[in-house]
């Protein structure tokens, strides 16, 4: 029997009997105490019925680690027949726990197909993760509050399509986005805004967009604001070229004036 008590500390509730290593992949197998918790927090030493299960656990010295894990259900004297509790992994979860706090720390971080390669989690379970993640740190969106929205198109797909974001100019907080730029595109936002489109007072805006008529579509009390760089930008195209041309050309067949 090796020396596991380290290792073991992680787990518990249960004991290392076994472990494998290869480059690629270490394997550990953990059996389980004789006495189980119940998920209500009583202790039953009656066993329903056991299986072996693999678990992906967090990497170590940079190999991936399996766990082959016997997990059990057992009769619990209030609730019948119940899947042994485990404060290191959820029940019916192939991810431990300490893995998918790893993957929630990357999340920020990285894009899902990188830390699927990283850890070896299938993408769509990563994508899932990530989704519950961004419910809990992603403020509810305060429809009935919001007064003046700035809205702005941004390139995607290396420039090839575009995407639209939505934000509230008071907090700053992104209310919305999607791909488009479309008044077809942006409309979904009006539809959730709903009733509340008649709060809004100021809508910013770029001011080459379809954008200002999908405003006054929905919102009958916005009024329409180009921001500061876009019309400093348009003003500098459209207008100081203009005039750098023309005095170009005027100087062209003025050689006094050229001097
Ligand atoms: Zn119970």
């Amino acid at each position: 029997m090796p020396n596991n008590t380290f290792l073991s500390s992680f787990y518990k509730g249960f004991q290392i009997i076994k472990s494998h290593t290869t480059n690629s992949l270490i394997t550990i197998t953990l059996k389980p105490d004789p006495t189980a918790m119940c998920q209500c927090g009583r202790t039953s030493n009656s066993v329903h019925d056991y299986q072996w299960r693999v678990l992906k656990e967090a990497m170590m010295f940079d190999t991936p680690v399996e766990l082959v894990v016997q997990t059990r259900r057992i009769n619990c004297s209030s609730f019948g027949v119940k899947a042994e509790a485990r404060s290191w992994v959820a029940s019916y979860s192939r991810i431990t726990n300490r893995l998918k706090g790893y993957i929630e720390k990357l999340l920020p971080l990285l894009p899902i197909k990188h830390i699927s390669e990283l850890t070896g989690v299938r993408w769509h379970t990563i994508k899932e993760m990530d989704k519950q993640r961004l419910k809990r740190v992603v403020p509810e969106v305060p429809w009935s509050d919001l007064r003046q929205l700035v809205m702005d198109e941004f390139t995607i797909f290396k420039g090839h399509r575009y995407a639209t974001v939505i934000a509230d100019a008071q907090s700053h907080q992104v209310l919305w986005s999607g791909i488009g730029r479309s008044r077809k595109d942006i409309r979904p936002f009006f539809e959730e805004l709903g009733d509340n489109a008649a709060n809004i007072e100021v809508v910013a805006m770029d001011m080459n967009t379809a954008f200002d008529l999908e405003v006054q579509a929905h919102c009958p009390n916005a009024r329409i604001v180009y921001d500061l760089f876009h019309v400093v930008a348009k003003f500098s195209r459209e207008v100081m070229d203009r005039v750098r041309v023309d005095q170009t050309n005027q100087l062209k067949t003025d050689k006094k004036a050229r001097r």
